[in-house]
């Protein structure tokens, strides 16, 4: 029989699949589901940005890059940190990858020996704790209050670390919640990290989508020392509408981006040229298109966030960024009758048509994850569906 490497024998599948599977089955049986389960904008790439890729590849733009990615776009890249952050990065200091994950994925098998622990805040992002097993860390966890906006304090950080802790991932705006951490939050957490000497892994995939009176602060603009202690993952998938493309980076230590670069060059080679060439497009062109799709992204969360909280049984803090809302659930499931948060989510697919994903993939079980990259027009419908599925049930 065959036998698969342990290293896969482990790897727990993406919880988000399965209801997600589950949603498109009964689509393609014509049943009418809302999806809310979607983790990309549901706009196309602007345009200028596709113009950019073609005219590349009508130009020959068809052969390798640079492993770590055109010097264009590196430069374009870096214009984006001194503008957005006032941060100074060489070029040697970016690698350019496909997408912000395999950014993470490549990060975690260069700077993890087995059994080094990475600290992950609940709720966290599905694919860390699984990169972090695959590069053979252990995730330790530490849970982000629903009362502290799901963010961890300096004292859990402080009492989470051992001999062994070797990096900590900051994901603000955070997938699932939506919170930001504040620039004084960040300031005492890099201390404790500096102190420490452990790595920040500051995930800001989400910085361009922020709502309100909220500013996105990252952690390596605070100091030089907070600066060489952080490795920035970024991309232009949520901000520019571009997740078909593949193009992440990260940015910070020249060691470890010269590692995952020579990593890369025996793994996947440069991420796709013609994207390269759009993603120079998205840096150096008009910023017209990110502030349009933010400003549709706010009004829908103002507007449905408000019809989310008037359902008995659910609560949620407003959230900050990113395009998810986090409610709390566990009332609303226990008032029609379920065990678990797990359970109303698959009636609330099955009886309301309407797919949510769990919080037990985010570490977080009394809650589910809505995203609201999708219209107006099927947000209000999918809430009043949860609505009349509470109250029939009640
Ligand atoms: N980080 C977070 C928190 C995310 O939610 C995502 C995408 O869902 C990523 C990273 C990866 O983005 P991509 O690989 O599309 O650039």
């Amino acid at each position: 029989t065959l036998q698969l490497a342990n290293r896969v024998s482990a790897l727990t599948p993406s919880s988000t699949l399965a209801i997600t599977a589950k949603a498109k089955a009964m689509k393609a049986e014509g049943i009418d589901v809302i999806g809310l389960g979607a983790g990309e904008p549901d706009f196309n790439t602007p345009q200028h940005i596709i113009d950019a890729a073609i005219k590349a590849m009508n130009e020959g733009q068809t052969k390798y890059t640079a492993t770590g990615g055109l010097p264009e776009l590196k430069k374009a890249i870096i214009g984006k940190f001194k503008k957005d952050q006032n941060i100074d990065y060489k070029p040697f200091e970016i690698i350019v990858t496909n997408g912000a994950k395999h950014a993470l994925y490549t990060l975690f098998q260069v700077i993890l020996n087995e059994g080094d622990e990475v600290i992950i805040p609940i709720p966290y992002w599905v694919s860390y704790p699984e990169q972090v097993k695959l590069a053979g860390g252990e995730p330790v966890y530490i849970n982000g209050e629903e009362a502290n906006q799901f963010k961890i304090t300096a004292d859990q950080l402080k009492s989470a670390i051992t001999s062994k802790t070797k990096a900590i991932i900051i994901n603000s705006p955070s997938n699932p919640t939506g919170m930001l951490y504040t620039k004084e939050e960040l300031t005492e957490l890099g201390e404790i990290c500096l102190e420490h000497n452990i790595l920040i892994i500051s995930d800001e995939i989400y910085e361009k989508l922020i709502y309100g009176e909220h500013t996105h602060v990252s952690i390596a603009e605070l100091s030089t020392e907070l600066k060489n202690q952080t490795i920035i993952i970024n991309g232009v998938s949520k901000s520019h509408s571009m997740t078909g493309w593949r193009i992440g980076y990260a940015a910070g230590n020249a060691l470890i981006i010269k590692a995952m670069t020579d990593l890369a060059s025996h793994s996947t080679s440069n991420p796709t040229t013609p994207s390269q060439y759009g993603a120079i497009a998205a840096y150096n062109g008009t910023q017209e298109p990110v502030e349009t799709m933010r400003e549709a992204f706010e009004d829908r969360l103002n507007k449905i966030h408000q019809q989310l909280i008037q359902i008995p049984g659910v609560s949620c803090l407003k959230p900050q960024g990113a395009f998810y809302l986090f409610p709390n659930v566990i009332e609303a499931a226990k008032l029609t009758g379920f065990d678990s948060v797990d359970q109303f989510a698959e009636a609330l697919l099955e009886e309301a048509n309407v797919a949510v994903i769990p919080g037990s993939g985010f570490g977080a079980q009394d809650y589910i994850r809505l995203s609201y990259a999708t219209s107006l027009e099927l947000l209000e419908k999918a809430i009043e569906r949860i609505q009349q599925f509470v109250k029939s049930k009640m």
